[in-house]
């Protein structure tokens, strides 16, 4: 039986009927990690054991006769901010290299409780700082297409495993791209849902204000069906909130207004086939208008709203990292004699050089003196740039960019940390403002996976979702399977 490239839905026939077991099924994503991964190197984690037995125990109840829900004996991977009930979870820091954690995350959870199997925890960049995956403490990853390129980051482990096929989907984080910008580079698709949709509670942070968990699949129906799973309300988290369900229903019939949110021409080759988008969006009764947006109304230029991002996260990074001590929990360091050397050493033993970087800048940003002309200017801009898209929203349903100015570059490519921060020049937004967006695959560009972007309003998740899984019932960019040469 041909194994490769599952949907869920194709995965949860085959074990409903009994034709495949469960074990058989979560064997054969362990044999291709065994198989390619020395390539890949998407994983840091695999739990064969833990997966294994929860796979068996998915067949005995297949074995009953009860019906299994959809995700149930499902395999998938989690990046490695997911806090994960003894199971390591290092965050790809060497601050956390040998941590296990007590608990799970409230989405690990979630997908433990629909039967999901989690069998292996994914790499990224340390603390999810960089777009690459090259700033993992442990070691890069390769991107399945090409193997001299990134998978993007910083969910480049999660993407990559899904584009391998280690496993149907997986759980990444988004703090100003990290789900889309990977996903786009792979030629898979990632959600970053509404801000506060899913719970952050267990999951590693690095902007709390910025911070979103979404799926990764090779298909937007995958990706809702983890969504219903993972999103939702969790009293340990508050700042979680509902999603609109009824946009679900309003989605699939009403028409919708689609425009760019770019102020270049996004038909270009070079984006891939997003002209072939709006064909198929108005062949399907939407209106589109792709016409570049007038600079005019835009009063934030993306440029601004990076510098804007690129001043808050640091700030936010200077302070959720200050729990790394090297005295509760994670790497302490032997070469110190008192408290003050615990501090100073562990931290500068343990973080890497993109970490610091992020540290250092944010303390900055956020101290006497200087906040003001930092740190709430840059707030100034997040307030003009949410006015700015609910504007936008007056006239359009959904906004679309290419999720990246480019496919995926080379390891070692961008030397430059600026280089490597412009590269989220599209993806930023959707985080400053909290609204859900997604990024699909529309084509190659020199063989390699583009992606496209779509933003929704606060809680309309369902639309950009609802405009996907159209689209991808008319088009077969997300079908595309040809790997790396290597793989
Ligand atoms: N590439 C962006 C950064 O380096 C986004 C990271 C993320 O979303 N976690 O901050």
């Amino acid at each position: 039986m041909d194994l490769a490239y599952l949907s869920i839905r194709e995965a949860h026939e085959l074990l409903q009927s009994k034709k495949l077991s469960a074990v058989e099924l979560t064997q054969y994503y362990l044999d291709r990690i065994a198989k390619h991964d020395d390539t890949v190197r998407a994983c840091l984690t695999v739990c064969s054991t833990e997966a294994l037995a929860s796979a068996k125990k998915v067949d005995t109840k297949i074995a009953t006769g009860e019906e299994i829900g959809l995700l149930e004996g499902i395999p998938y991977t989690a990046k490695d901010m997911f806090l994960t009930e003894g199971i390591r979870t290092t965050a790809a820091s060497k601050i956390l290299e040998n941590f296990v954690p007590p608990f799970s995350a409230t989405v690990i959870e979630k997908l433990n409780a629909a039967g999901a199997i989690l069998i292996a925890k994914v790499n990224q960049d340390e603390f999810a700082h960089g777009g690459s995956t090259e700033n993992s403490g442990l070691h890069p990853t390769h991107n399945p297409w090409d193997i001299a390129r990134v998978p993007g980051g910083s969910s480049g482990g999660s993407a990559a495993a899904v584009a391998a096929d280690y496993g149907i989907f997986s759980l990444g984080t988004d703090t100003g791209g990290s789900i889309r910008q990977p996903a786009a580079y792979c030629g898979v698709v990632g959600l970053k849902p509404t801000y506060g949709a899913v719970s952050r509670y267990g999951v590693v942070a690095m902007g709390s204000s910025l911070d979103c968990i979404g799926p990764i699949a090779r298909s937007a129906d995958d990706a809702q069906i983890v969504f219903d799973v993972i999103k939702g309300r969790d009293e340990r988290d508050a700042t979680t909130i509902e999603t609109d369900e009824k946009r679900r229903e309003i989605a699939k019939t009403k028409p919708m207004r689609i425009g760019s949110y770019a102020t270049i021409d996004v038909t270009e080759t070079k984006f891939g086939d997003i002209a072939g988008f709006a064909e198929a969006m108005q062949g399907a009764g939407h209106s589109v208008d792709l016409s570049p947006l007038k600079s005019a109304s835009k009063k934030v230029k993306d440029n601004v709203a990076l510098a804007a991002y690129y001043v808050l996260t640091p700030s936010e990074i200077s302070s959720n990292l200050s729990r790394y001590d090297g005295v509760r929990y994670g790497h302490s360091s032997e070469q110190a004699h008192n408290l003050r050397e615990t501090y100073d050493k562990s931290r500068d033993e343990g973080f890497g050089d993109e970490v610091k970087r992020r540290v250092l800048t944010g303390t900055y940003a956020l101290s006497a003196g200087y906040y003001d002309a930092y740190y709430k200017q840059a707030m100034q801009v997040r307030t003009l740039l949410r006015d700015q898209f609910d504007k936008l929203f007056e006239e359009h349903d959904i906004l679309i960019t290419p999720t990246t100015l480019a496919p995926a570059f080379k390891l070692g490519e961008k030397q430059d940390p600026i280089a490597m921060y412009m590269a989220d020049i599209f993806t930023v937004s959707a985080n400053l403002v909290g609204i859900p967006s997604i990024s699909i695959p529309v084509g190659f560009v020199d063989g390699l996976p583009v992606g496209l972007q779509l933003m929704a309003p606060q809680g309309h998740d369902a639309d950009l979702l609802a405009i996907a899984s159209v689209y991808q019932s008319k088009t077969a960019w997300h079908d595309y399977k040809q790997r790396s040469p290597q793989l």
